[in-house]
């Protein structure tokens, strides 16, 4: 199995690099010194990860070429617009939207506050058509390896915070190294994300460790390891790290504060603009639905999350977890996530969008909804069976086998039309 294709790279503009898939183009990040003009190469989250040869290039190539036009079809017809009837107040904020204009904060109140079906359809079909437009049938699949549930903060949302009785783990360096090489030479992922709690028996040189040998793999090492000081992160970057999953949670500061003891709001977004000015491909986004959280923080929510111009948007849903002073909180609605979805795309054309295990979890079909509704990137969980329940950030989390999934997420890719290609910068 391989869900990602190698494309031929026919420009180099300074560290941009233009890969040609099938005819279509996408600029990637070059920082990899051992690359030309004609030579074939993977990239991932933008960043260009190893380079193969020509001639196993083009036996992969063959294989997907008739494929890849046909998903092309499949994904245009999908994203067409259907005509049905709608609110006029609607169809004026999408006509804004197609004319490239900026989207008042009445007018993104007026979305959110959507609930006639014709309406959401119509909201959810215009993502996905902005979706197609702009970056094509492009999906990318990203592996999470979840290497340790130890937390030393206390986040009042989440099941592995510190105070929460729980059977810990820690994947030892050898472990994490070889379930990353299964993952790359077994199941064909090109990009890994490495996901931890704020665990500092990791210690820098022992992430510097993981980093080199995971990144030695010729893949995208994505990190996702919480709030660690500035000099982790750059010497991260500099062990091959190209990307970090850093969310802010909330833009609510006084909703930061108590639900992160300890923590505030300016000092994690000074950290993930940080990450950002570093080089690292940015994710970033926020948990929704958290208790007392108001349409406005919503919408605050989604404008911060745009204004830290990530590469890569992440949303998870606030699902209780047992034993959390939230716990009998209650769930979001799927609506409320596949809005934030479709309304991250209408406000940012070029955004990137994960649908996240999370918002899976939520329900059974968001991975499909999710990608019907602006999103473009997925996550494939590979931590080991023998800890996946132990990594227990929500309750109800999906634990199912790993081939099973890697096979039914492809199934449901190719169903909507959606091709390994990379998504570019
Ligand atoms: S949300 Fe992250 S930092 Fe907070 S308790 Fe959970 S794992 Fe730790």
């Amino acid at each position: 199995m391989c869900y990602a294709i190698p494309g031929k790279l026919v420009e180099i503009k300074k560290s941009i690099g233009i890969v040609d898939y099938f005819g279509e183009k996408k600029n990637v990040l070059i920082d990899y010194s051992n690359v030309k003009i004609g030579d074939y190469v993977y990239a991932q989250g933008g960043v260009l990860v190893s380079v193969i040869s020509e001639r196993e290039a083009l036996e992969i190539l063959e294989t997907w070429k008739e494929l890849f036009f046909e998903l092309k079809r499949t994904d245009e017809k999908l994203a067409r617009i259907e005509t049905i009837p709608a609110s006029k107040n609607l169809l004026s904020i999408l006509q804004k939207v197609n004319l490239n204009k900026a989207l008042k904060r009445e007018e993104l109140h007026s979305l959110l506050a959507l609930s006639g079906k014709n309406d959401l359809r119509l909201m959810y079909e215009t993502a996905n058509n902005i979706r197609q437009k702009t970056h094509g049938n492009a999906c990318c699949v990203h592996g999470i390896l979840e290497f340790s549930n130890v937390c030393e903060s206390n986040c009042f949302y989440c099941g592995i915070r510190k105070e929460k009785t729980l059977q810990r783990y820690r994947m030892s360096i050898k472990e994490i190294i070889d379930t990353a090489r299964y993952a790359v030479k077994e199941l064909g992922f090109k990009a890994l994300v490495l996901q931890s709690g704020e665990d500092n028996w990791y210690t820098i040189e022992k992430l510097e460790k993981i980093v080199r040998a995971v990144r030695k793999l010729g893949i995208l090492v994505f990190l996702s390891i919480g709030l660690r000081d500035k000099p982790t992160y750059k010497r991260l970057y500099e062990a091959g790290a190209r990307a970090a999953l850093l969310r802010f949670e909330t833009s609510n500061a006084n909703t930061f504060k108590t639900l992160r003891p300890g923590t505030t709001l300016e000092e994690r977004l000074e950290i993930i603009r940080y990450i950002k000015d570093l080089g690292f491909v940015l994710a970033t986004g926020f948990i929704a639905g958290l208790p007392g959280e108001t349409s406005e923080d919503v919408i605050n929510n989604i404008l911060l999350a745009k204004s830290l111009k990530p590469e890569m948007y992440s949303f998870g849903p606030f699902i209780p977890a047992q034993g959390t002073p939230l716990e009998n909180q209650s769930l979001l609605h799927k609506d409320a996530m596949l809005k934030i979805i479709a309304l991250s795309r209408l406000t940012d054309k070029d955004s990137n969008i994960l649908v996240t295990t999370a918002f899976e979890t939520l329900d059974a079909k968001a991975k499909r909804e999710g990608l019907l509704a602006g999103a473009n990137s997925l996550m494939i969980n590979i931590t080991p069976k023998k800890y996946r329940d132990f990594y227990s950030i929500y309750d109800k989390r999906i634990n199912i086998d790993l081939q099973k999934n890697v096979k039914e997420t492809i199934a449901l890719l190719h169903s909507l039309g959606r091709a390994p290609t990379d998504l570019g910068i």
